[in-house]
């Protein structure tokens, strides 16, 4: 049986040529980029680039403004701990409900432990931002505005460029967990307002532990991480120079393969969604079908567990997830469609396939075949499919 992997939201294979530009910082290149002899050289020459590619892929305007730290988690934490300590008297947070949790569980922290207001803006059912409610929490209180680019369970994408702008309106900075958009989307930070950006090299074809963070050339740093001059003084720890080269290729690969992303890709998971809801009734997409990322598909199956079905599709080969990966194993729905409001006997069933580059058609026929079996095999057992009188209601429309 072939293994199809689809669950790249979770975390993403390296890619050949990263790790084949990553040996050589391991065997000769193995120096301290900080020491003065020639083996301290030869590694910084090849930061130097990392950075420089790390920044086309941003469209940033600067190499200075790319800080490397240790994967997305840590990116976030400092962006929103450096801003509640930078941003003089201004110490209120907005961010949405639909933050990954390292936003969320950090905000919880700083309202616990430190009294910190946070503002958490709703969504839509379709996932959209309450842009209205957005722009009435940001007040010359607010430190700093987050909020991710697209989210990591339903793909949904959030107009940030337009949220920047209203964030500096109000003069606080912004922020955003572009985890899961960099590299699936194109960006150009140097023509918007964006003053923070995390990435985390995992989540597009490089090594987990290694990440990076925007700094908008002017905005204030505080480090989180104190010690050597490393980052110029932003993060310190003798720098990851196999990761950072890693990402550097990662970020090359990301840029080429970009077209591929909104096309193949696209193309990939369109046929996976409309093929699965052709073929299985009383199932909706969630999020907003009209501004998604190519590569994710969040599908709600009515009246089934989602641990059920990704239980029988690990038996066929297929690995997917059940929202998000941080969150399994509790018997709550994810705090994303809880925030759209999906209801109850959807939610549980609701099934994210996250595709990349490595997929193949064939892939998306596995899928195709393996699970109508599967939602049946599971309804048969439903009581509340029982109680529905069994009414597979075909070509159900996506979720408005
Ligand atoms: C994966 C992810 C993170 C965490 O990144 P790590 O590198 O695993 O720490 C943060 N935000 C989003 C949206 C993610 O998908």
């Amino acid at each position: 049986m072939r293994a199809v992997y689809l669950d790249n939201n979770a975390t993403t294979r390296v890619d050949p040529a990263v790790v084949e530009a990553m040996i050589p910082l391991f065997t000769e290149h193995f120096g301290n980029a900080s020491s003065m002899h020639s083996f301290g050289a030869a590694v910084s020459g090849t930061l130097k680039t990392a950075r420089q590619r790390m920044q086309s892929l941003l469209g940033a305007e600067f190499d200075h403004e790319i800080v490397w730290t240790a994967g997305g988690t840590e990116s976030d934490n400092t962006a929103l701990l450096s801003a509640i300590e930078t941003q003089g008297g201004r110490s209120e947070i907005v961010t949405t409900a639909v933050e990954h949790p390292a936003i969320l569980n950090l905000c919880a922290w700083l309202e616990k432990s430190r009294g910190t207001k946070v503002h958490y803006i709703g969504v839509d059912s379709r996932g959209r931002l309450d842009i209205e409610a957005y722009r009435r929490a940001l007040s010359p209180r607010t430190a700093i505005a987050s909020v991710m680019w697209a989210n990591n369970e339903t793909g949904t994408i959030f107009p940030v460029e337009t949220l920047a702008d209203l964030a500096h309106e109000a003069g606080a900075l912004f922020h955003t967990d572009a985890v899961q958009a960099v590299g699936k989307i194109p960006m150009d930070l140097k023509t918007s307002e964006i003053d923070l950006l995390s990435l985390s090299g995992h989540k597009l074809h490089a090594p987990k532990g290694i990440g990076a963070l925007y700094v908008r050339k002017g905005v204030r740093l505080r480090p989180m991480i104190r010690g050597g001059h490393q980052e110029r003084g932003r993060r310190a720890g003798t720098e990851n120079a196999p990761g950072i080269v890693g990402l550097g290729m990662a970020a090359a690969l990301a840029e080429a393969h970009l077209g591929e992303e909104n096309t193949r890709v696209r193309a990939l998971r369109d046929r996976l969604e409309k093929g699965l809801l052709h073929r299985i009734g009383n199932a909706f997409v969630t999020g907003d079908v009209d501004h998604r990322l190519p590569n994710t598909a969040n599908i709600a199956f009515e009246y089934v567990e989602g641990e059920g079905i990704l239980l029988l599709l690990n038996k066929a080969g297929i690995a997917a997830s059940s929202g998000s990966a941080c969150t399994s194993g509790s018997l709550e729905p994810s705090h994303v469609l809880r925030a759209m409001k999906v209801p109850y006997t959807a939610a549980h069933g609701a099934i994210r396939f996250s595709l990349s580059r490595d997929n193949t058609e064939a892939d998306v026929d596995q899928v195709l075949e393996a699970m109508p079996p599967i939602i049946a095999q599971l309804r048969a057992l439903s009581p509340f499919w029982a109680k529905e009188g069994g009414a597979d209601r075909a070509f159900q429309p996506s979720y408005v």
